[in-house]
């Protein structure tokens, strides 16, 4: 997305569009699956000899959940994505299409869950408790309290 200065009035301009989701290749792998292009909506506005770009962003994505390693969609997001561009008197555009990337590549979580309530996978069969039950019974070494029992206390 390029914002050409010379068209820029001095109020400024709002841009609204979208970048093609190739743009944002290098941000999938086996854990994300970028699902949409990316949408982009910014005021630009030249303030002291600087290009200020500021708006949000966001791509629909399909992610694993870190607890069961399911995929589910969801938006990412930078609803307060900023961004200042040096001017100097021959700049003719200002290309945000890097930040763009960066702004959602930063926007990825770390840690995700497909619910507040995902239940995650059984540790002893694996299977996914959200979806299915299985009779394996905690044993003592789920149980940090259980644990307690065998420790002796000296008096
Ligand atoms: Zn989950
Ligand atoms: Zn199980």
């Amino acid at each position: 997305m390029r914002v050409e200065i010379a068209r820029l009035s001095d109020e400024g301009a709002v841009f609204e569009g979208f970048e093609p989701k190739k743009v944002l290749l290098e941000a999938e792998d086996a854990h994300l699956r970028v699902c949409s292009d990316i949408f982009y909506r910014f005021s630009a506005q030249i303030v002291s000899g600087e290009l200020l770009v500021r708006g949000e962003i966001s791509v629909d994505v399909e992610i694993e959940c870190s607890r069961c390693a399911s995929f589910f969609s969801t938006t990412i997001a930078d609803s307060s994505f900023l961004r200042a561009y040096e001017l100097s008197g021959d700049t003719e555009h200002v290309d945000v299409t890097d930040d763009i990337r960066e702004g959602i590549l930063l926007s990825i979580p770390r840690f995700v869950l497909c619910s507040d309530q995902c239940q995650g996978l059984c540790p002893h069969c694996g299977i996914n408790r959200n979806k299915e039950t299985c009779d394996c019974r905690p044993s003592r070494f789920d149980d940090p309290w259980q644990a307690l029992d065998g420790i002796e206390l000296k008096e």
